[in-house]
């Protein structure tokens, strides 16, 4: 049976306008060995629009399918771009919302580095859950747990931050309205989701995985803050326009909701993919000596789509190293390894991470043509 509507519930939805077959249940859960990255669970995915509601998602998902352990990795943080440009956030948001003092949830905090750096901004303690959390050494004020978020925090936190997470659960109404027992009345949150909109316009075919039952729009995200209680303040596009940060305060009327993408922009980017695909497959087959930085979701994706080229991929990551990607089985090595392999192409598939991997190339004088996957 196909999934309902994760936002509204309906179970009415248009024909899917972008399929991917056997795609692997996990991207950012890497193997041991080639063979058992080869072998990993593959799920379907159908992209459709809710006729009710408009809210894109995968009706193929099944949420059972998915257990997060502390195998999952999907740290961003070891880059030093990503982490810079989260440092800009977290004092960002201090300061708009006067949260100097105050006290921080989130759920789904991965190994707390985005709680550390409200901390570091002025805030006086921070609360995270996360089944994959991995114990380590926390700064004073903050404290993680293993697992899900309880019923209740006494005293309640002063503001939610809900990142990369709620695109992953099947019911995320349910979700944010059980968060409501960790707040304080009034209190503000912040959701950070990729943004379907800048999907549409870049054809960002890469991000779509299994692991993301949802794709919001500003509209859909908007409704679900509403339907779990949460006025919306403002919604905007962060990190070169890939994610969409949307700003509630708790039990209160927020802004009028922008409209849901329309459907021509669905269609269009449902053919646009053959296209994209041949392209980026007769490079590979022009450029032998071609190479992937970057073992993320994205690259995982496109690695499943697009084989040839040299039979690894980079990554900076010390923990991802020396494992393989799941579906394709490529191995990941370290930067390092460039000087050994001696690539004539580089392809990077996030463009935020270019300068930051043409400087590392730099150093290591590695002279590689670098481009960007789009
Ligand atoms: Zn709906």
């Amino acid at each position: 049976m196909s999934l309902a509507c994760p936002v509204c519930g309906s179970q009415r939805s248009g024909e899917p306008f972008f399929e991917l077959a056997d795609v692997p249940v996990f991207c950012n859960q890497l193997e041991e060995t080639g063979e058992a990255a080869r072998a990993v669970p593959r799920g379907q995915i159908a992209l459709v629009a809710c006729d009710a509601c408009g809210h894109v998602f995968n009706r193929e998902f099944a949420p059972a399918r998915l257990c997060y352990s502390p195998q999952y990795d999907n740290n961003l943080h070891v880059s030093a771009h990503f982490h810079s440009w989260a440092r800009e956030r977290a004092a960002e948001l201090v300061q708009t919302y006067g949260l100097h003092g105050a006290r921080a949830v989130e759920p789904g905090c991965g190994q707390g580095d985005f709680l550390e750096l409200l901390l570091e901004a002025g805030m006086a303690e921070g609360y995270g859950f996360d089944p994959g959390y991995r114990p380590r050494r926390l700064p004073a004020g903050l404290q993680i747990e293993v697992g899900s978020p309880p019923l209740r925090l006494e005293p309640a936190a002063d503001f939610l931050c809900c990142r990369h997470l709620l695109e992953h659960l099947a019911e995320p109404v349910d979700f944010l309205r059980r968060c409501q027992g960790l707040l304080r009345p009034q209190a503000r949150a912040w959701l950070e989701v990729p943004s379907l909109e800048q999907g549409l316009e870049q054809g960002g075919y890469w991000d779509v995985l299994y692991e993301h039952v949802s794709w919001f729009s500003a509209a859909s995200l908007g409704r679900l803050c509403e339907r779990a209680g949460f006025g919306v303040l403002r919604s905007r596009r962060s990190f070169g326009g890939q994610f969409l940060a949307l700003e509630a305060v708790l039990g209160l009327a927020g802004e009028r909701l922008p409209e849901p993408p329309a459907a021509e922009g669905l269609a269009a980017f449902g053919m646009g993919w053959r296209a994209r695909l041949q392209r980026w497959q007769g490079e590979l087959a022009r450029e032998p000596r071609t190479l992937l930085w970057g073992a993320g979701s994205k690259g995982v994706m496109f690695r499943c789509a697009v084989p040839g080229g040299l039979p690894m991929v980079v990554d900076i990551n010390p923990r991802k190293q020396g494992c393989y990607l799941p579906g394709s089985g490529h191995r990941v090595v370290a930067p390092e390894a460039l000087r050994r392999l001696q690539p004539s192409q580089i392809l990077v598939l996030n463009a935020q991470y270019r300068a930051e991997i043409q400087a590392m190339l730099a150093d290591l004088g590695v002279t590689a043509r670098l481009q960007v996957v789009a």
